[in-house]
């Protein structure tokens, strides 16, 4: 059995140590945090994310989706909430049964890495941050409070998100290691509605809220004490942009303005503004995932994505099962396994970057339209008179585990096919419409 040294035991970190830990390699999962169990946040990003079919897929196969589902709220569909305070509900999908679901992102995450402790060859060091990796003989250096540490291993896997230390070695050591970051115009800024008096939602509790506003959008997802989790997605610059809202005065004039049925429910909106941090949208890409078989990348430290498709932590549980499928299928050439990894995951992900870029153009400017409802309904009608052969994008890629790559392809070609149906259907119809004119003004013989 190997010995894998992990950096970042954070939502893949703690998965992946426990599919390491289960087929009996020896695992040290080192993390730059104090343990999320004393109280921190963990990640410092999203307090809550939604897990769909293909997170909750990887955590069945470890046996731990019931207990990290137990306080999960699913979300039906999308709540539009408009200018005018009107509510529009548009579901997920035909099935009703097909839901997202919220997930508090520090419960998640604990139930990652005790799943990963139940394994006797596993061990979690936290406070210990990885400041360089040497590739050839995967030894992974750390600073910590007593000083300096190293570990080795016979492989390193680098689990520490977008802004990774490992995958920083790589390219620094890795000729022709081709890397590519791009920043959206927009950052997010967290805010809260907190539960009524009596404890309950104060607004409906199994969807997730959109506010659309063309160029910008907030939306909130409920937790399980009773309060929304609210997510404002902004402009750095420009003229109504982060940057100019800087009162708390501008504050409440933009939302009273953009949000207004929010605003009552929002007390601490001032506060949380001021005190919550901005926080960027990044798409990392790079390629090769690994080096030899001693260095490889999982998650967000291989592809962050921006989260506009709700993909981003189930592309790396994802990510999770191929990497243990690909060790399983080549056990004694770990190289391969990574090779094979690499090859399976690669353009998957960066099609999800795609779609995820995609989505927010969505969400916050096309789902306030009455086309693109319509749109959604005939994509249900054709789903419903087509099962299994019409299938809509967002159902492929949030409830399906096809690859993300054939999904959106397949969307392509199914688009083409009904646009040209349509064309069909309207020729003919107008055709028609002509031979019955006609026949209708053909004098008739006396
Ligand atoms: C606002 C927002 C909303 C999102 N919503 C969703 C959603 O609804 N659904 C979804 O699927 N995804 C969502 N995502 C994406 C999701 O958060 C990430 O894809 C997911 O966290 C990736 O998991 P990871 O383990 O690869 O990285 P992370 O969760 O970032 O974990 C990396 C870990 O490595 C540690 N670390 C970092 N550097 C070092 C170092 N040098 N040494 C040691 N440890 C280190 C970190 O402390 C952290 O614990 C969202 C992201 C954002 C920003």
């Amino acid at each position: 059995m190997a010995k894998f040294v992990l950096i970042g035991s954070g939502l893949a970190g703690g998965l992946l140590a426990a599919y390491l830990g289960r087929r009996g390699h020896e695992v040290d999962l080192y993390e730059r945090r104090a343990d999320p169990r004393e109280g921190n946040i963990v990640g410092g990003r999203s307090i809550n994310l939604a897990i769909s079919t293909r997170g909750i897929h990887a955590l069945e196969q470890i046996g731990i989706a019931d207990e990290a589902l137990r306080h999960a709220i699913p979300m039906r569909g999308r709540m539009i909430h408009d200018k005018s305070g009107a509510l529009h509900f548009s579901p997920y999908d035909v099935d009703p049964r097909k839901c997202i679901n919220s997930i508090g992102r520090a419960a998640l995450n604990t139930t990652v890495i005790e799943a990963a402790q139940r394994y006797p060859s596993v061990r979690v060091y936290f406070t210990h941050r990885c400041t360089d990796v040497d590739l050839d003989s995967a030894a992974a250096h750390f600073e910590t409070v007593n000083g300096a540490v190293t570990a080795r291993g016979d492989a390193i896997i680098g689990v520490d998100g977008a802004f990774s230390a490992v995958r920083k070695s790589m390219q620094r050591d890795i000729a022709n290691f081709q890397y590519d970051e791009s920043y959206l115009a927009h950052g997010y800024k967290e805010l809260t509605i907190p539960p009524a008096l009596d404890g309950s939602w104060q607004m409906e509790k199994n969807v997730l809220h959109i506010w659309p506003r063309k160029s910008f959008m907030m939306i909130a997802l409920p937790n399980p004490d009773g309060s929304f989790t609210c997510t404002l997605f902004w402009e750095f610059e420009g003229p109504r942009s982060f940057t100019t809202t800087k009162t708390d005065d501008d504050v409440r004039r933009f939302f009273e303005e953009e949000f207004p049925d929010a605003v009552p429910l929002m007390p601490t909106l001032l506060e949380d503004f001021r005190n919550n941090q901005t926080g960027s949208l990044v798409t990392i890409r790079c390629a090769p995932w690994f080096y030899r078989d001693k260095v490889c990348l999982v998650g967000d430290a291989a592809h962050a994505v921006v989260p506009f498709y709700g993909q981003g932590m189930n592309a790396a549980f994802e990510d999770c099962v191929v990497l243990d499928e690909c060790l399983q299928k080549v056990p004694h050439n770990r190289q391969r396994a990574f090779a094979e990894y690499f090859r399976r995951r690669k353009e998957n992900a960066d099609a999800l970057a795609d779609l995820a870029i995609g989505n927010f153009i969505e969400m916050r400017d096309k789902t306030a339209s009455k086309t693109f409802r319509a749109i959604q309904k005939l994509d249900h009608a054709l789903e419903s008179a087509l099962p299994g052969v019409y299938l809509p994008l967002y159902t492929m890629v949030t409830f399906t585990r096809m690859p993300y790559a054939m999904a959106a392809k397949r969307a392509r070609v199914q688009d083409r096919i009904v646009y040209m149906g349509l064309i069909a259907f309207l020729t003919l119809a107008i055709v028609a419409f002509a031979v019955l004119v006609q026949a209708h003004l053909t004098p008739t013989k006396p």
